[in-house]
Parts: structure tokens; sequence; C-alpha cells
């Protein structure tokens, strides 16, 4: 089986949607095989978006990742990593489609929700 790392953004919890979000995720078939309330350090999420250190957006994308809490989870069913991504919608909401989480749900791409990652490596 194959598994992922998904993270609940500030913005899914201040919004009230974890439990929204978690269900498209289990209605999807994929089970959840961890969980964890908490805050992210600058210097984790440093080194989560190492690859984008140096782009416009990211400073203010560390700014609010650590600004309140995260819903970090693994996520495991086969081919996680690609199911998560498609629920999820493309990074921009106003690109997602509708049927997606962030196409169902927002509508900014520095508030997107949710995080999956990208590949087996990233995960
Ligand atoms: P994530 O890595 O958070 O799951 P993603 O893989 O869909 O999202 P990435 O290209 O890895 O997208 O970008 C990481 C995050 O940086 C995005 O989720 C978004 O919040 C932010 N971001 C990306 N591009 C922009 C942009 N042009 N302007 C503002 N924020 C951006
Ligand atoms: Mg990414």
């Amino acid at each position: 089986m194959d598994r992922t790392l998904v993270f609940l953004k500030p913005d899914a919890l201040q919004r009230g949607l974890v439990g929204e979000i978690i269900s498209r995720l289990e209605g999807r078939g994929l089970k959840l095989v961890g969980m964890k309330l908490m805050r992210v350090s600058e210097e984790l999420a440093g080194r989560h978006y190492a690859a984008h250190a140096g782009k416009g957006f990211f400073p203010g994308l560390v700014a609010f990742v650590t600004s309140s809490p995260i819903v970090a989870m693994v996520w495991e069913g086969e081919g996680a990593v690609e199911a998560v991504r498609c629920t999820m919608g493309r990074t921009n909401p106003v690109e997602a489609h509708p049927g997606t989480i962030r196409g169902d749900l927002g509508i900014d791409v520095g508030r997107n929700l949710i995080h999956g990652s990208d590949s087996a490596e990233a995960a």
C-alpha cells in the first residue's frame, strides 16, 4: 500500500473545514493511519517548502503555515499520492475543478486549505 503526507493548513482549521476535508478523503476510499494537531516552526516550514525558497510568495507561505495550528496526517491506499492530489485539485483554487477540495471550498492561492505530497519521495 502507498502512503502520503497530507496537512490541513491554518485556513482549514480557522474556517471549520477539518471534518469536511477528512470526509472527502475517507469517501475516496483512503485510510487515515496517522493524525496530529501541531504548530509548525519556521525551521520546519522552511525545510518542508525548501523547493520554493527564493520565490516571491515564499515568505508569505512560511508566515501563513506557522501562523496557527495545522492537522498533519498520513493517508494510505492504492496510488495514495496521486489520489490525494486529484482530490485536492489544482494549486490555485480559481483553476481547480468543481468536485475537488480546492475547487469547491476556496478561491485564494495563498489560502488553499490542504497540502498533499507530490511524490512518494516527498511523502
Ligand atoms: P502544497 O505544496 O501546499 O500542497 P501545491 O503542491 O499544489 O501545494 P506548490 O507549487 O508546491 O503547490 O506551492 C506550495 C504552496 O505555495 C501552494 O499551496 C500555495 O499556497 C503557495 N503558492 C504557490 N504558488 C503561489 C503563488 N503564485 N502565489 C501565492 N502563493 C503561491
Ligand atoms: Mg507542493
